[in-house]
């Protein structure tokens, strides 16, 4: 671990950091944990140096954590993104990035013809990885769309 990422993770007492976060996606984060209505200390570093990814977002939350099934939508934004939880100044857990293999009420699928606009259901979309490529497919009207263009309900 470099010093830098360190003393990000030391600045925390208890909570949640979410590093390593493609740059301009750490909104989209901080929107989908609905973060950005949250009472606690949030503190969101945007465009930050990182070697890795040339440019970086990082978010830290104290007193929240993130559970698996939220780790999972994760992934979907930032499947390389760390998530450590701090207790006490220390990382006690770090989160697994996985991919689901269904994600239900998240997004909106982006066909304005599928039923799903008109009908009373939740969306529902299978989760297709190919070549780092994440795809989301309707399982309403069965077209597949990148994550890129997907719009949250
Ligand atoms: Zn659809």
């Amino acid at each position: 671990m470099s010093k830098q990422n360190h003393l990000q993770v030391e600045a925390i007492k208890n909570g949640t950091v979410i590093d390593h976060i493609p740059a301009h996606v750490g909104v989209k984060v901080l929107r989908l944990f609905n973060m950005h209505n949250s009472n606690e200390r949030v503190t969101i570093g945007l465009n930050l140096p990182s070697s890795a990814l040339g440019a970086k977002d990082l978010l830290k939350v104290e007193n929240t954590f993130i559970s698996q099934e939220q780790a999972q939508k994760l992934a979907l934004y930032a499947p390389k993104a760390t998530v450590n939880q701090i207790e006490n100044y220390a990382v006690v857990k770090k989160l697994e990035l996985t991919l689901p293999k269904q994600v239900v009420d998240v997004f909106r699928c982006a066909n304005s013809n599928c039923i799903t606009h008109n009908e009373p259901v939740s969306s529902s979309f299978s989760v297709i990885e190919k070549n780092d490529v994440i795809r989301l497919k309707c399982k309403y009207c069965e077209k597949s769309f990148s994550r890129d263009i997907m719009t949250e309900k």
